[in-house]
């Protein structure tokens, strides 16, 4: 199975060794839900620096097929090592910003008011961080780099902000308790982290990009000079 650590975002595929998924059927009376059974997925990350648990529980139904008790529909599921289902961020995003996504990630379900509240604050700071762009209501900072994300990524924003409460609220003050629902919540997250691979990311790799063909291009001319003197 392939593998991506939440904690450290290795990369790899999972032999079963480093993986467990266990479900038993538990024995007790009925509840309303009915005949129930537990599930308990592990895995280890192979990353020697990490090793870190994934821990994820499930709460399944649980049917008799032939004369065994198995693992029926999920019932309800979680999350419970890491804490939160937030990507790894990358360390060139700067720290305040980076604290904010990780916790609008982990009290998402918790409080989305409170997740919604911080993602909010989030994307105002990769604003102005990001574009130098700082007014005093989010909605005119978003307005205001209309023209410099370009059409796909407008279009992004735009359409989080049509989304029921988010809307209404995105042009009030960021620090502004609203009222959400952990979809809507989700959906903030994910726009700041398609804008962090749209703008982080990709500025990123072009720095990269640019210094390797500035350094070979100086080796080159160190090896042309080299050949010159002899
Ligand atoms: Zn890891």
């Amino acid at each position: 199975m392939n593998y991506t650590c939440p904690y450290c975002g290795h990369h790899s595929t999972i032999v079963v060794s480093d993986m467990r998924d266990h479900w038993s059927h538990v024995y007790m009376n009925q509840t309303e839900k009915g005949e129930i059974g537990f599930g308990i997925l592990t895995i280890r990350c192979v990353n020697k620096e990490c090793n870190k648990l994934f821990l994820k529980v499930r709460l399944t139904k649980s049917l008799m097929r032939q004369g065994n008790h198995t693992e029926g529909y999920k019932i309800q599921e979680w999350q419970l090592l890491p804490e939160s289902s937030a990507k790894v961020l990358p360390e060139y995003v700067p720290k305040v910003i980076q604290d904010d996504y990780y916790e609008a990630c982990r009290i998402r379900d918790l409080s989305p008011k409170a997740s919604a509240t911080l993602a909010r604050r989030c994307l105002q700071g990769m604003i102005r961080d990001f574009f130098g762009i700082s007014k005093s209501k989010l909605k005119d900072e978003i307005d205001a780099i209309e023209e410099m994300v370009g059409p796909d990524t407008f279009a992004a924003i735009d359409a989080v902000r049509s989304v029921g409460n988010i809307g209404a609220h995105m042009e009030k003050d960021i620090d502004l308790i609203i009222d959400v629902e952990p979809g809507e919540a989700q959906l903030l997250i994910e726009l700041i982290e398609q804008l962090i691979e749209d703008w982080y990311t990709t500025r990123k790799s072009k720095q990269d990009r640019l210094s390797k063909i500035t350094e070979l291009a100086k080796a080159k001319k160190e090896q042309k000079q080299e050949g010159k003197q002899e």
